[in-house]
């Protein structure tokens, strides 16, 4: 069994896990409504994505023989002014998670939950992986500006992404 602690924080996670979802499937939305397919497949694989890590705190719970509690998500923002900025959001957002992964980590640590320290590396170096990409597309934007023929190349490129 997890302790009351880390049980409440991973549940907690869950639902923060399903936020990130919802937020970037708003955003797969907004990308829909600009004409920017690519951006918006994207998108939309990394709202599956966190579907997924939502589900591995899930199942990790169970395997633990703790009871999963599932909360309320709040209502994503639905408008951005930019692409750049939407990628701004997400890159701001991904490093709150980080934050949020190392605290669920200090319980482990605090709670000398061995199991728990293990299962939270996968998410640790998966946050690294997060945040690069998002800086990277961050810096693509800024050369390329929101507008104009090298836009509608990215929008091809990241339409390419695979649902890895
Ligand atoms: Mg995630």
């Amino acid at each position: 069994m997890l302790n009351q602690k880390l049980q409440d924080a991973i549940n907690e996670q869950i639902k923060n896990e399903l936020y990130s979802g919802y937020l970037y499937l708003a955003m797969s939305a907004y990308f829909e409504a600009s004409s920017l397919p690519g951006f918006a497949r994207w998108m939309r694989l990394q709202a599956a994505e966190e579907q997924e890590h939502a589900l591995k705190f899930f199942d990790y719970v169970h395997d633990r023989g703790s009871r999963v509690t599932l909360k309320a998500i709040d209502q994503p923002p639905m408008d951005w002014d930019s692409p750049l900025a939407v990628f701004e959001d997400t890159l701001e957002h991904e490093r709150k998670v980080t934050g949020l992964i190392n605290k669920l980590y200090e319980l482990a640590l605090e709670g000398n939950d061995y199991a728990a320290q293990a299962m939270l590396q996968w998410f640790i170096e998966e946050q690294v992986e997060e945040e690069k990409n998002a800086e990277q597309i961050v810096a693509t934007l800024k050369m390329v500006g929101d507008k104009g023929q090298a836009l509608v190349m990215m929008d091809r490129a990241l339409g390419e992404r695979g649902a890895d």
